[in-house]
């Protein structure tokens, strides 16, 4: 067999992963020889940013519950204030994509060392991407100084997100697997990863969604997020994320419910140029039709399945196609306007996917 030409950047990071496993965060402090961190998340998580804290006791140098969706600069410029007023020598986040983005956001500006905890799917951890807000306008950057020195995931953590949250944020990591899949930069290390990844969410997610503290579904879940979120730190994404990145700064529609619905519309229009995906999808889903398998699933997790539901306006599908055929992401069938305008209003009135190639 020979092994097609391949480059890939391996990203360094301590992973540590387990049951309870946060009961060593003391230890990975001392690791980096941190000895005043800030504590951050979103103020939904205050409790457990306090929880750290006490864990931490003399090592805390102050807790920033402030985190928010989509890190507004003003958000980080406080949280630095505060950093730099306690002398603060590390950051430690506990939380899903808004704790760990003001955590990265942070570290860019400071280059004070991280460890973050996920309890979400989302990946961001495993990334060296931070996407920012300014006045409502959002830009994305790749640094590695915004790539976590440590993460922690303490599967324990992440039986506390509610089961719908839990299901949309799992979609939204299997994006991240599924794009890699088709990326032009996809190498054999990327392809073990998304499919490790997106096996494990298949598995895991229907156990959450039947019972939210299944700690076999949960271990899988979070296990699957570290997997999918590598796959996207590591490779360029494609028009489904473009088209979410497009429909979140227009309409400021929410993170992971949207990849939940677009997911199968996306891959619907992307699949039939690429066969051997749609294949692997296939063997993934144990299923003839990778999209009616993905469709179903999807539907089988109560996730919404509509645009309009999220808070679109029907006016919104021509914008929309027109900024997601602006400078477009590489992908794998070309980017044509009106077949994204009709998978968009398909997408927006909760319909079947189709793939129209
Ligand atoms: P989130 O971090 O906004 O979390 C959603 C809500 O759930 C918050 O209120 C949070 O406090 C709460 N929550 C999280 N975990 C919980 C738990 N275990 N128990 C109870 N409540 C919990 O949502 P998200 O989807 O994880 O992150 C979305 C953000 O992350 C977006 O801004 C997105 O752009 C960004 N993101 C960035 C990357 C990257 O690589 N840079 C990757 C994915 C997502």
């Amino acid at each position: 067999m020979i092994i097609p030409s391949f480059m890939h950047d391996a990203l360094p990071a301590r992973v540590v992963f387990g049951q309870g496993t946060l009961r060593l965060l003391p230890e990975e402090v001392d690791r980096l020889n941190l000895e005043r961190v800030l504590v951050v998340s979103t103020a939904e998580q205050k409790a457990q940013a306090n929880e750290i804290a006490a864990r931490l006791g003399s090592r805390t140098a102050a807790i920033f519950p402030g985190a928010v969706m989509h890190t507004p600069i003003d958000v980080t410029e406080v949280a630095l204030a505060i950093a730099t007023d306690r002398r603060a020598d590390g950051v430690v986040a506990i939380g899903g994509g808004s704790a760990i983005g003001l955590s990265k956001a942070i570290a860019l500006r400071s280059d004070l060392p991280q460890i973050v905890i996920p309890t979400t799917y989302a990946g961001s951890e495993a990334t060296p991407i931070l996407g920012e807000t300014d006045k409502g306008e959002k830009t994305t950057l790749r640094s590695m100084k915004v790539l976590p020195e440590t993460i922690l995931y303490d599967v324990n953590l992440s039986t506390g997100l509610p089961v719908a949250m839990s299901m949309t944020s799992g979609l939204n990591a299997m994006a991240h697997a599924a794009e890699a899949l088709y990326s032009p930069d996809r190498n054999p290390l990327v392809d073990l990863m998304a499919e490790a990844g997106l096996a494990a969410l298949i598995s895991a997610l229907p156990r959450i969604h039947a019972q939210s503290d299944d700690i076999e579904g949960r271990s899988a879940a979070l296990y699957g997020a570290w997997m999918c979120g590598s796959c996207l730190g590591s490779v360029g994404m494609a028009l489904h994320h473009k088209i979410c990145h497009t429909l979140g700064g227009a309409f400021g529609l929410p993170h992971a419910e949207m990849h939940a619905v677009m997911l199968p519309h996306s891959l619907a229009y992307n699949l039939a140029a690429v066969p051997d995906v749609r294949g692997k999808l296939s063997r993934l889903f144990k299923h003839v039709d990778a999209i009616k398998a993905l469709e179903n699933f999807t539907r089988g997790l109560g996730v919404p399945r509509a645009l309009r539901d999220l808070g679109m306006p029907e006016e919104g599908i021509e914008q929309a196609a027109d900024l997601a055929v602006k400078k477009p992401y590489p992908n794998p069938r070309p980017i044509e306007r009106d077949a994204v305008r009709d998978m968009l209003a398909r997408a927006w009135a909760g319909e079947f996917p189709q793939m129209t190639a």
